[in-house]
């Protein structure tokens, strides 16, 4: 990441990372959101950043904007590319050394961050861009994109979070929810940065 805690608000949005689980869920609803995301990206011509493989919803978001004639760009672990199945029909698919690597460069790329359904490693990339924001490392919103009510749970520990005082109310704010792929496009759109949690000379908000 080469952002600063000045680096300016997010311009354009020209390309969205998505982070979504390997696998595609016991309700085909899913891997329809799924579809769905990725062609309405490619329809708008944002392109698709993501894990670069050919699993889970990962495969169906990815191959759903490729097929539309989105731009898509994978970035992949050597050592995953025989696991997760290296997609081949994208528009660049850059092999890394490692996880870090990984998640380094798919921030570096996305003008914005989208957590699908998935799991612990989506919650595990979706957590670190968010923090990220809050320490002021980037400045580009962050949204989960709900289907079947999947992160209400998790939105309802953010919520005690706030309320026991550990996370601050407009940090929390700063999280984007969308259930609608045309709603993920406005709300990443309209978004305007929180202060970062450390601003030069102030205490930390919470
Ligand atoms: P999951 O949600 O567990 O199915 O994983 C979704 C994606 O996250 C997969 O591409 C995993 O390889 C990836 N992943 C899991 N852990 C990490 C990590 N520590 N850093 C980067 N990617 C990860």
């Amino acid at each position: 990441m080469t952002t600063t805690p000045d680096a300016p608000a997010t311009g354009p949005i020209r390309r969205i990372t998505v982070f979504t689980g390997s696998s595609a869920g016991t309700d085909p609803a899913y891997a329809r959101a799924a579809v769905d995301v990725g062609q309405a990206l490619a329809a708008r011509g944002i392109a698709v950043v993501y894990g670069g493989g050919n699993v889970g919803l990962m495969g169906a978001v990815s191959t759903a904007a490729s097929e539309a004639g989105g731009e898509v760009h994978g970035v992949m672990p050597e050592a995953l590319v025989d696991k997760e199945i290296a997609h081949t029909g994208l528009t660049t698919f850059e092999i890394v050394p490692d996880m870090h690597a990984r998640k380094m460069r798919m921030a570096d790329l996305g003008d914005a961050f989208v957590a699908l359904p998935g799991g612990i490693g989506t919650l595990e990339e979706f957590f670190e861009v968010w923090t990220w924001l809050q320490l002021g490392i980037h400045r580009k919103p962050v949204a989960l994109y709900d289907v079947r009510g999947f992160w209400r749970p998790m939105l309802t520990m953010l919520d005690r979070m706030v309320e026991e005082g550990f996370v601050a109310g407009s940090f929390r704010d700063s999280l984007l929810v969308a259930t609608t792929p045309r709603e993920l496009i406005r709300v990443l759109e309209d978004w305007a940065p929180p202060a970062p949690k450390w601003a030069e000379g102030e205490a930390p908000a919470v």
